[in-house]
């Protein structure tokens, strides 16, 4: 699933791309991706507005368009948004949105699993009723403090793991670099969250911006799906330590990889490492 680094290479990829251009035509393919308003008034409201600026929040893709509206995407599990400089020929399967601009190009919404989804509105409205507004802390933002993640862990009975998966406390971070940040800073995944030293949490801080960055850098991680919005793989997955690599050594100490499950996902960890 995308994470932080996929969905902001999507952003980075596609924002010079759209930015300043208006749109001229929205075709809906499949109407239940589109998750308000109606299909009609949805293919109606976007012509002619403006793309002014991409932005993320967590996992969100935020197109904040003209006339005060924003158009909200998230791309699930195997969602991809995929720009189309010259539009021809047949449509690539599972396609269930189709964004034109006044140059010609299209951004095309593919998504095989259609766990994807999106919302138009007013900005404001639309960021509430989608639950962006109640989004936790942007981990690479100036407001994520090594103080923040003390307060974040301290006051729950919650494992470490869970905490970092909680959209509410860090947004953004996902299995595959929650798994990874653990790793770095020596934690095993089932640590209760209060247990963890002053010196663990700051551990902790430097290794969640730092797997994250090195994400971003690597264009994200592609094990199957995930693509930017040119449609080129990232390349992080030759870049991990633990995460899929059940049964591998572990880059540090050579034990084998072991996984367990925590909220219903597996995590990947080295036992001998992380404690
Ligand atoms: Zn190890």
């Amino acid at each position: 699933m995308p994470e932080l680094p996929e969905v902001e290479t999507v952003r980075r990829t596609l924002e010079p791309l759209l930015k300043g251009r208006a749109i001229t035509e929205a075709r809906v393919l499949h109407p239940s991706v589109v998750r308000g308003p109606e299909v009609h008034e949805f293919s109606s409201l976007l012509p002619e507005k403006k793309v002014i600026a991409l932005e993320r929040r967590g996992k969100y893709l935020l197109w904040s368009l003209s006339e005060g509206y924003t158009l909200i995407w998230h791309l699930g599990m195997t969602g991809r948004l995929l720009w189309v400089e010259r539009p021809e020929g047949a449509l690539e399967p599972h396609t269930h949105v189709i964004i034109t601009f006044s140059n010609g190009g299209q951004v095309r919404f593919v998504d095989v699993r259609r766990f994807g989804r999106c919302y138009l509105g007013h900005t404001e409205e639309v960021l509430r009723e989608v639950g962006v507004k109640d989004l936790g802390v942007e981990p690479l933002s100036p407001e994520f403090t090594v103080e923040r993640l003390a307060q974040m862990t301290r006051s729950t009975k919650r494992r470490i793991k869970e905490v970092l998966m909680d959209q509410h406390c860090i947004a953004g971070l996902g299995n595959i670099y929650s798994d990874e940040a653990l790793f770095q800073a020596g934690l095993h995944p089932l640590r209760p969250a209060s247990s963890l030293s002053e010196e663990e949490i700051e551990r902790l801080h430097r290794a969640i911006r730092g797997v994250l960055e090195a994400g971003i850098s690597h264009g994200g991680t592609s094990f199957r799906d995930y693509v930017n919005g040119l449609g080129q793989r990232g390349n992080h997955q030759d870049y991990l330590a633990v995460y899929g690599k059940k049964g591998e050594p572990c880059p540090r100490c050579g034990k084998a990889i072991e996984t367990l499950k925590v909220g219903g996902r597996t995590s990947y960890f080295c036992s001998r490492c992380q404690v």
